[in-house]
């Protein structure tokens, strides 16, 4: 038998990464929002945060929405918006990440007076000045109402863009599931992808009512699906892809420690999951970090990490063309790091 592979940071670093969960907007660094903020001459009680920077916990989850929107509402130009794409890019590519899917609140910034046609040409010649293989998925809020719903998917079906998904997120129980069936529809119409932030602050109910009401096809944190075992079963059946993150949850305060985390139990129990890093900036962290947090709970070897790497690629919203080259590189990738020195 082959001794364990232990991961180690190098190897992380090589690996041709793929990201499925991550926010533009939650990739401002602070220094970021502080410099939009002198740009645009504000007053420097308009930053969502002191002096020090993001906190190390938010409060609460409402505290991260509220940093987060007036982080956000910062955004006021199109160059601003493509300036912060490019830096996305950049970073994604830093960390060999080929391939990434990130969730746009496009509807922030039209409603915050920003011409449509102009915001989707920002974030698409942002995101053309690397190579990284980028595409957007496009979410409603659910504490902002069913009209979120509908505004969105409005713009969506103009946009000039290459959106892959739609997405639902902010604050669970704030608005039940089944009102943005608008989302569903359109995704179906459109052949567009739906992934649905669930079971991150709340538990189960949320995660059924994801996939009952509106059809979820991948899943947003999923952590809260933990305390109810016929829904994990149900998970691992249908193997539904829960895109996890981590640090976002300690951060967040769902969790207390990364060692109180559920990762460890989800792979385990045979569950779909993917790692994700969701707000770098905001959580200090990166996808290599949570790589290497869910290596290091988990006992992940080499050939672990090379499997939630595929199961990523296979979660893609992409094309089979796209997810063959994906399946490549963590071929490569694995064979290279599973030889003894
Ligand atoms: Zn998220």
């Amino acid at each position: 038998m082959m001794p364990p592979m232990p991961v180690s940071r190098a190897a992380l670093e090589a690996l041709p990464k793929i990201e499925l969960h991550v926010h533009l907007e939650g990739t401002i660094a602070a220094e970021t929002a502080r410099g939009l903020a002198t740009a645009h001459s504000l007053e420097p009680s308009a930053l969502p945060f002191g002096e020090a920077g993001y906190p190390v916990r938010f409060d609460s989850f409402q505290h991260f929405i509220d940093t987060y929107l007036g982080v956000s509402a910062l955004i006021r130009t199109p160059d601003d918006l493509g300036a912060i794409a490019a830096a996305f890019a950049k970073a994604q590519e830093a960390q060999n990440i080929i391939y990434t899917e990130v969730t746009f609140t496009a509807l922030t910034h039209v409603r915050n007076g920003m011409e449509p046609k102009a915001m989707w040409q920002a974030v698409t010649d942002g995101f053309a000045e690397t190579d990284v293989h980028i595409r957007l998925i496009v979410d409603a809020v659910r504490d902002m109402g069913p009209g979120h719903g509908t505004d969105t998917v409005a713009l969506v079906e103009t946009a000039d863009a290459d959106i892959c998904a739609l997405g639902l997120t902010g604050i669970e129980g704030s608005t039940p599931e089944r009102e943005f069936r608008m989302l569903s529809d359109a995704a179906q119409e459109l052949g567009l992808g739906l992934t649905i932030h669930a079971g991150e602050t709340k538990g189960p109910e949320i995660v059924r009512a994801a996939l009952d009401d509106l059809g979820a096809e991948r899943i947003g944190h999923g952590v809260g699906s933990m305390p109810d075992d016929e829904l994990v079963g149900r998970l691992v059946r249908d193997f539904v892809p829960v895109e996890v993150c981590p640090t976002s949850n300690v951060v967040l305060g769902v969790f207390p420690t990364l060692e109180d985390h559920p990762f460890p139990q989800m792979w385990e129990r045979g569950m779909n999951v993917t790692v994700n890093s969701d707000d770098p900036p905001f959580f200090s962290t990166t996808l290599t970090d949570e790589l290497d947090n869910a290596s290091r709970l988990a006992g992940l070897e080499v050939a672990d990490i090379a499997e939630l790497q595929r199961r990523a690629a296979h979660a893609a919203f992409c094309s089979q063309d796209v997810r063959n080259n994906l399946l490549a590189a963590i071929g490569a990738w694995e064979q290279e790091h599973s030889e003894l020195p």
